[in-house]
Formats: C-alpha cells, structure tokens, sequence
C-alpha cells in the first residue's frame, strides 16, 4: 500500500511509521531523517536545509520533492511505502500526485495522527531520537538510556526546543493541515486518535489500513 501519515511534530509518526513500515513490509519514507542525515554528512543538501530547519520552518519545495522523486524512483518502493513527514503542505501532496500518476500509481490512503497541542509540546520537550537509526524514545529523568532498536546512543534533536516546537506547531497548523481537507476530498483520510499507548494507538492504525487497503493488496499480519 502507498501510505501517507499526517500530523503535527511529536503525534507519533515516527514511532507508528517504524512499526507499521515492519508491519507492512514496505519503506517508510522521512523527508526529516534524509535531510538530518545530509546535515550530519555535511553534504551541499545539507547545509541548504539546515537553516529551516533550525527555525522549525519548511525546507523549500523543490529541495524535499526532489528526494521524494529520487527515493519513490527506488526498486524497494515498487509493492508499496510509507510517507512520514511528506507531503507537508498542498503544493508537494500535488507534485506527489503527479509523481505517482505518471507510474500509473497513486496514494491509497492518508493516516490522520492527532493529538492536542499541549501533548505535542510535552512529547517533543521530552523527545530523544537515536542518533544512529533515528528512532524515538522518551527521555527519562537521571537516566541515560540506548536505542531499544539498535543500541545507538539517544540524543535531543535541536529543533526540539520549546521556541522552535512553536514555531514547527504553528507552520503545521498554516501550511500542513489544508492536507486534511486535501485527503478528505478524496474519501482518503482516516484519523485515529495518537493519544493511548503506542500499542493501542498501532492496533487502532492496522485496523484502519486493512479497512482501507484495496483488493488484492499484501494481508496484514
Ligand atoms: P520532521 O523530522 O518530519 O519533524 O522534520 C524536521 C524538519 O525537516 C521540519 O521542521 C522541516 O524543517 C524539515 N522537513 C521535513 N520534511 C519536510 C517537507 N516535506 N517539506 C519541507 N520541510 C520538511
């Protein structure tokens, strides 16, 4: 299935995209991990982006679909993927349209994860991510804790911090959420609520993408 999650920083797409990416057996795609990698790489990509990130605003269009286009083009994508982070306003959900159309493809269903602000705020301050695999983890008070997937070492991301969690929440409210609408035109949006453990908020996922999954497409497990 071609997936796309939606919702604000900190809802748990990354977490859920992970396990559902295992789940389906298919890529999960993050336009954030690919440009942090670039960062860390100090590549030319890399240090275009950096500065919007570190102001939590939106790397431009042409840079992040771009990626999309080279990452979609892979072999690995071919029986389906997820989108974690991308599209992230209307103009890249129709460039991603068209990119897949001209493949004879398209987007079978948009994951809503929503969550209130305030949660968000508390997520993200609290928010570590594996510097080696980009996993999320929640960091605990006096402890140093590892990657529970890979043993990596666990790290705050610096646009983690309270201004520019603000600045990302409010970008999301202006710039991505018209995506809700976007979707639901299409009788493509299905929400489910990202508060509740991540178990229970992964149960609720799986039985809204076998509900939405079209004929013929790889069984859940
Ligand atoms: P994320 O890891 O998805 O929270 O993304 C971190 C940052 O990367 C965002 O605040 C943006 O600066 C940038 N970014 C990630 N995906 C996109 C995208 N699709 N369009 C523009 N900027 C993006």
């Amino acid at each position: 299935m071609n997936l796309v999650l939606l919702g604000p920083p900190g809802a748990g797409k990354g977490t859920q995209g992970h396990k559902l990416a295992e789940e389906l057996d298919v890529p999960r795609i993050a336009t954030g991990d690919i440009l942090r990698e670039a960062i860390e790489q100090g590549s030319e990509l890399g240090s275009a982006a950096q500065q919007y990130m570190d102001r939590g605003e939106l790397v431009p269009d042409e840079v992040v679909v771009g990626i999309v286009r080279a990452r979609l083009a892979l072999g690995d994508c071919d029986d389906g993927f997820i989108l974690d982070g991308f599209p992230r306003n209307v103009g890249q959900a129709e460039e991603l349209d068209e990119m897949l159309q001209a493949r004879g493809r398209g987007i079978d269903a948009c994951l809503l994860l929503s969550v209130p602000d305030a949660d968000v705020v508390r997520r993200l301050s609290g928010r570590r991510v594996c510097e080696r695999c980009g996993n999320p983890a929640q960091a605990v008070p006096g402890d140093e804790p590892a990657c529970e997937r890979c043993g990596g070492r666990l790290v705050q991301r610096t646009d983690d911090k309270e201004d520019t969690i603000r600045a990302r929440l409010e970008v999301y409210r202006q710039e991505t959420e018209p995506l809700v609408a976007y979707y639901a035109a299409r009788g493509q949006l299905e929400e489910v609520p990202g508060r509740g453990s991540i178990d229970d908020v992964f149960e609720h996922m799986k039985a809204r993408v076998a509900a939405m999954a079209p004929a013929g497409h790889r069984e859940l497990r």
